[in-house]
């Protein structure tokens, strides 16, 4: 069947046809046939009008655990990085994940806009898999490795999944930089959480501090952790773990030259400014990264550090941080065309254009 959508207001996302007043959207088995003002669009098939409301591409979640979709309000935040993992530590110990918990949280987000997410699975693949296919939210699965380089089995992934490397303070050097190899010789995305604890330059640069003296209690550190001497993204850079197909989660404790660093690598950064308000950890460098054209996008994080995977909250919290210059243009491309670039899923999601999919979200009226 063709269905022909009414909108009030369409942006497309589209620098070429960026804005449409009394815009139409013609759709067929869930692709867009075309997009133009609501006279071109009409009469083609049954009409939708969505009344008078602004539409968006359908949002892009670039970071999140929904393996921890159970923990909703069940950990306290506010007082440190190392008082938050170990409250993490303690409601993981006591339950998991329930199929209803995890399909509860999808369904909110895909209420609030959000059409697709990239997700960091530790072990409930299928669950994750079955609730996104049951929510109709499309999904790219990083599947996380952390400690020793023995763990990394390639072969076991299933197919259009990559493997992910939780963070340098606590997986193996050596396994970081051959799951990094093994993504770039297939073209795939590489996800690795950077810069998110204030202690993790200190780490890095001489082995102490509060945060190593955390780790190592913990046994989170890889044995045999020497300090190189660095920063935490000049390391990632020297570790070879940089580059346009990599997203470099958080990045809140990066200086003036970790951020020409991250730039020049082509990285892409994905900020969660909820959960590191909600943590403790502080603010990421927003406006340096977007001076240095960084390529910006924007994940919840999981339910255990922000109250809800809605990124519309997400994309008030960070408007805050933005340069004033900042347009709705330049903010949206956060949730739509850098995520679907960074995920290569650009010929699917990221704008209202002719052959991707036909998901879209309205535009709330503060956002306007
Ligand atoms: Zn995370």
């Amino acid at each position: 069947m063709t269905e022909a959508i009414r909108a009030a207001r369409i942006l497309t996302m589209n620098p070429q046809c960026p804005e449409i007043r009394d815009g139409g959207i013609l759709v067929r088995e869930g692709r867009i046939l075309a997009v133009g003002g609501w006279r071109e669009v009409a009469g083609n098939g049954a009409c939708r009008d969505l009344g008078p409301v602004t539409i968006v591409p359908g949002l892009i979640n670039a970071h999140v655990h929904l393996e921890l979709s159970h923990l909703a309000g069940r950990v306290p935040g506010g007082r440190s990085f190392e008082a938050w993992a170990d409250g993490l530590f303690a409601a993981m110990r006591e339950s998991r994940v329930t199929e209803a918990a995890m399909a509860r949280a999808v369904a909110e987000a895909r209420a609030s806009g959000t059409c697709y997410m990239a997700d960091v699975v530790g072990r409930e693949f299928d669950m994750v898999r079955r609730v996104l296919e049951s929510q109709g939210v499309g999904g790219f699965l990083f599947n996380e490795f952390s400690g020793r380089a023995r763990e990394f089995c390639p072969r076991s992934l299933p197919r259009d999944w990559s493997p992910g490397v939780h963070a340098l303070y606590s997986t193996d050097h050596t396994l970081a930089r051959s799951i990094k190899e093994w993504c770039a010789s297939r073209c795939l995305p590489f996800s690795l959480h950077l810069a998110e604890v204030p202690g993790e330059n200190e780490l890095f640069q001489s082995g102490g501090g509060e945060f190593a003296d955390f780790l190592r209690t913990r046994r989170i550190l890889p044995k045999g952790f020497a300090a190189p001497g660095l920063s935490a993204a000049r390391f990632a850079r020297e570790l070879g773990l940089l580059d346009e197909r990599t997203l470099a989660v958080h990045c809140v404790h990066l200086d003036e030259n970790d951020v020409e660093i991250v730039a020049a690598s082509g990285a892409r950064v994905c900020l969660c400014p909820r959960s590191n308000r909600q943590i403790g950890v502080g603010d990421a460098p927003v406006a340096a990264l977007c001076a240095a054209g960084v390529p910006l996008c924007l994940g919840t994080d999981s339910l255990a550090s922000v109250p809800s995977l809605d990124l519309w909250q997400e994309l008030r919290a960070v408007r805050a941080l933005m340069p004033s210059t900042a347009s709705l243009f330049d903010l949206l491309e956060l949730v739509t065309r850098n995520p679907a670039r960074a995920l290569g899923i650009d010929a699917d999601y990221g704008s209202l254009a002719v052959g991707k999919r036909a998901v879209w979200a309205v535009l709330p009226d503060d956002m306007q």
